[in-house]
């Protein structure tokens, strides 16, 4: 084995509600951490600071890693990057498209109490962690910042709304668009190995192979 030995991904989901264009829904997230015995990033951080405390455990947390910036996907990262690491803080990163959706949660300019995530994701950037890397694919569509996070250790994806059990994620709301989201996909997801497994931001997880064949190549 190499360097990667203890790595493991550890899950939970949270429900709550996802909010925009004046509507709210219910909704289940999917938390993911990725790590191995003593240190972690966590992706997403929807409704609970808690439920994701408990998957954490006592490993460090090195980042907050958000897909996106619709609410129910980063609503949390403030309070949780103040709660991580025993109250000395973790950093979010977030793809800086996303600020529009980032600041009808956590504020604007011109609001006294906003808040900024701390670190921008980039297309090819790659994040260590638990003796594997994370590689950020920017995978605009269903929000103009979304990232995806592909481990070939793991042999997987993390998707959060880009691409489901299913197929691609919603685009029927503000700054979302179907044909740039399915280009995203055909551009840089169905191109990793087929078996690779998409852990999703809702629902079950799949494989590229599997979502591939069902949306066309
Ligand atoms: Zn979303």
């Amino acid at each position: 084995m190499g360097a990667a030995t203890g790595l493991r991904v550890d899950h939970a989901v949270t429900s709550g509600t996802f909010s925009l264009d004046g509507e709210t829904f219910d909704v289940d997230n999917n938390i993911w951490v990725v790590g191995d015995d003593t240190e972690c990033v966590v992706i997403d951080a929807p409704h609970s600071v808690e439920d994701i405390l408990a998957v954490v455990g006592e490993r460090t947390v090195k980042a907050i890693v958000l897909t996106h910036a619709h609410d129910d996907h980063c609503r949390m990262a403030p309070p949780l990057r103040a709660a991580a690491n025993g109250g000395s803080g973790a950093p979010i990163m977030l793809h800086p498209d996303d600020r529009p959706l980032w600041e009808l949660t956590h504020g604007g300019p011109d609001d006294e109490d906003a808040t900024l995530w701390d670190l921008d994701l980039a297309d090819g950037q790659e994040i260590s962690v638990g003796g594997t890397t994370l590689t950020v694919i920017h995978t605009p569509g269903h929000a103009p910042g979304a990232v995806c996070l592909y481990s070939a250790d793991l042999g997987a994806v993390f998707t959060g709304d880009t691409l489901f059990h299913g197929g691609p994620g919603a685009t029927g709301r503000s700054f979302s668009d179907r044909p740039t989201l399915e280009a995203s996909i055909r551009a840089s997801l169905f191109d990793l190995p087929a078996d690779t497994v998409v852990h999703t931001g809702h629902g079950d997880d799949t494989t590229i192979g599997a979502e591939a064949d069902a949306l066309g190549r």
